[in-house]
């Protein structure tokens, strides 16, 4: 597969180069393949669907062709996902996307062990360790490093600002032990990626270190979320004549937001063939890309904290790559877009629980908030001439190509749940009266000894530590 750049198409190069690099440091763009190539509809039409590690190995094999070989990626994606995604109906027209059966019990376990396997594969041949510099403000951290612990060849150097994420997210991220540690930076998360920008830069460091990051917009993070949305689909046409007396039905799969590398993943998998009629693009109160598809104005600001704050995002760099693959006009038939206050996700969660007895988290309660809307009255409203208004929570007021679907009762929603509800015990527990159960592997992590290594917010200081210390 040949990778062009978001901001240059005159760009070619290959995975290896693409994942390695992470972004293109000439251009500042984003590396994207040339082309999706679609499934066979053989395949597609499978009844019952092909497992998930199947439709993973045939979505993965045309990005890799010439790089890696089958065995190898086959036995890269068996080690990568022991868990699966699960699809819970919760109602007849509603299914919940489980995404949180992995290690860190969060979306973010798909990608980041995907691309920890495919650079341990590149790096096989060195003979020198590669080191992994990632800072973060929660989420991303425990999935790298949850998914490099153990990866030959590799090291993992995750920085956090102390006291500014949350005690199960610190034990998650600083109780790694073997070729992952966890910094914590007296600072803020601006700071701590200051540190590893700087380093990233400094030449004589690099010198002596291979170095390289695992964030989000790397392309073998983005590429392997898009197994979940094909499997989804497929798992969805297949049983929602059984589950939603819907023959064939219209599927609109749901994306609560941030850095919108997920809903990027989505187009891809829907580019590869999947049944996905259309998107809901749902955002807590960082509502940069709803705006924009009621605007037609893109308009980056500062992120405000909200309970759903892993989508804490004002200006997401995916942005970028949809706009690479779609005009504003395709998105708009493609896309609803949706937002919800703080007050709006407590009220979610309640509402999820009350109707169909599902815990849901404050993201995928995002998610809940925004079908619901749709199926019962928000495309209606629109339809019969409402002008709705784009700065109050709810629907955007374009009206997507799917909207018939949808008020002609022939669409089911796929709502992605991105996180555990247990990972935001207090605010689930805000809004519905009780906790939600924990799962074991998140106890667990909660009685291991915390090792955070403590580090001024001091780039001569850090330097000093990595050269000691890696
Ligand atoms: C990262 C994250 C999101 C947002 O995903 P993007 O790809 O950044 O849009 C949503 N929910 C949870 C729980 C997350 O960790």
């Amino acid at each position: 597969m040949i990778y062009t750049d978001t901001r240059d198409k005159s760009v070619k190069t290959d995975f290896r180069t693409a994942v390695m690099n992470g972004m293109n440091e000439k251009t500042g763009g984003l590396y994207i393949p040339v082309e999706f190539p679609a499934l066979s509809s053989e395949f597609i039409n499978k009844n019952p669907e092909p497992s998930f590690r199947d439709i993973a190995f045939e979505m993965a094999k045309p990005y890799v062709a010439g790089e890696i070989p089958d065995a190898d990626l086959s036995a890269i994606i068996q080690d990568a996902y022991p868990f699966v995604a699960k699809v819970v109906p919760v109602d007849p027209t509603a299914y919940v996307l489980e995404l949180f059966h992995g290690p860190t019990c969060a979306f973010k376990d798909f990608g980041a062990r995907f691309m920890a396997r495919v650079m341990s594969y590149f790096n096989r041949n060195e003979d020198t360790r590669l080191h992994i510099l990632v800072a973060t403000s929660g989420d991303t951290g425990s999935a790298v490093g949850s998914a490099f612990h153990n990866v030959p060849g590799l090291d993992v150097t995750i920085l956090y600002p102390e006291g500014k994420i949350s005690p199960l997210q610190e034990k998650q991220l600083s109780t790694f032990d073997g070729n992952v540690r966890a910094l914590k930076v007296k600072g803020t998360f601006d700071d701590c990626q200051r540190l590893v920008k700087t380093a990233f830069t400094d030449k004589e460091l690099r010198a002596k270190l291979r170095l390289s990051s695992a964030n989000s917009i790397n392309i073998s993070r983005l590429l392997p979320q898009s197994f979940y949305y094909m499997y989804s689909a497929l798992v969805v046409k297949n049983q929602s004549w059984r589950m939603s007396k819907i023959e064939n039905p219209a599927i609109i799969t749901v994306v609560p937001s941030g850095n919108f590398g997920n809903l990027t993943s989505g187009l891809i998998a829907r580019e590869m063939g999947a049944p996905i009629m259309g998107f809901v693009a749902a955002t807590n109160t960082n509502r940069t890309v709803p705006d924009w598809i009621s605007t037609g104005e893109y308009k980056a600001r500062p992120s405000v904290e909200t309970y759903a704050n892993a989508m804490d995002v004002g200006a997401p760099s995916n942005y970028e790559r949809i706009i690479s693959m779609y005009t504003l006009e395709q998105v708009r038939n493609l896309f609803a877009s949706y937002w919800l206050d703080n007050d709006g996700i407590i009220k979610s969660i309640k509402h999820c629980f009350d109707r169909t007895g599902y815990t849901i988290d404050p993201h995928g309660a995002v998610g809940w908030k925004a079908w619901d809307d749709i199926r019962s009255g928000a495309l209606q409203s629109l339809k019969d001439g409402s002008k709705g208004d784009y700065t109050k929570p709810g629907l955007s007021p374009n009206l997507p190509a799917w909207a018939d679907c949808v008020l002609n009762k022939k669409a089911v929603g796929i709502i992605l749940e991105t996180a555990h509800p247990a990972k935001f015990g207090a605010t689930v527990t805000q809004a519905i009266g009780r906790e939600p159960i924990i799962p074991e592997r998140l106890e667990k992590v909660l009685k291991l000894e915390d090792k955070a290594i403590p580090m001024q917010n001091d780039y001569k200081q850090f330097k000093e530590w990595l050269l000691e210390n890696l």
